[in-house]
């Protein structure tokens, strides 16, 4: 198979290089009950999209040096100035100024809690988490929002401790490299590639 897609950035235009599609010949689909008469083809589509993160890059970033990133209002006209955002917010949504970014690791490693949790048996296309999942709503001290993530180890439950483990080894710089896991977990019990 040729080369997928790969994209860097210089003189703030995208540098492209690799196949982004491909086309992939079609085949028919039959009727085996009816003397394999013809119904129709299959359509096969492989195409690399170019995701940009805009604003939230450093979210993505920090993640893989085992940050979490948050954002705050520092606007002094905003009636809610000094509003932490966690999922990170690129612009408050009150006065629509610009957040300041900034780092909550500790507040996520001293007060992160399960709101409530949601245990999914199956899931849609292209998911690569192990199942069940255990997706939990984690509310954190002075943080006006929850973050929807998953627990990586042991049963959810409300109002349990967790802390971040964050997959610097091998990161993807996609949300999956944010996990948790119960207070008192011990780093070799951690999925491949995590750390606290
Ligand atoms: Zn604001």
């Amino acid at each position: 198979m040729s080369m997928f897609g790969q994209v860097y950035v210089k003189n703030n235009q995208y540098k492209i290089k690799g196949d982004f599609h491909h086309l992939t010949p079609n085949t028919p689909i039959r009727d085996a009950d009816a003397g394999w008469k013809l119904l129709g083809v299959t359509n096969p589509r492989d195409m690399t999209y170019m995701h940009s993160y805009g604003g939230e890059a450093a979210f993505f970033e920090a993640l893989s040096q085992g940050k979490l990133m948050a954002t705050r209002c520092d606007n002094p006209k905003c009636e809610y100035k000094g509003s932490v955002y966690q999922p990170f917010r690129v612009h408050c949504p009150d006065c629509l100024g610009k957040n300041t970014v900034i780092d909550m690791t500790d507040i996520a490693k001293k007060s992160a809690r399960v709101h409530t949790f949601m245990v999914c048996e199956r899931s849609g296309a292209f998911n690569i988490l192990e199942k069940p999942i255990k997706f939990i709503n984690i509310e954190f001290d002075g943080v006006v929002t929850i973050l929807m993530s998953y627990l990586s180890i042991g049963e959810p439950a409300m109002g349990m401790r967790v802390v971040p483990i964050f997959k610097k080894l091998g990161p993807t710089y996609t949300i999956l490299d944010l996990s948790w896991v119960p207070v008192g977990t011990k780093e070799n019990q951690l999925p491949e590639g995590f750390s606290f």
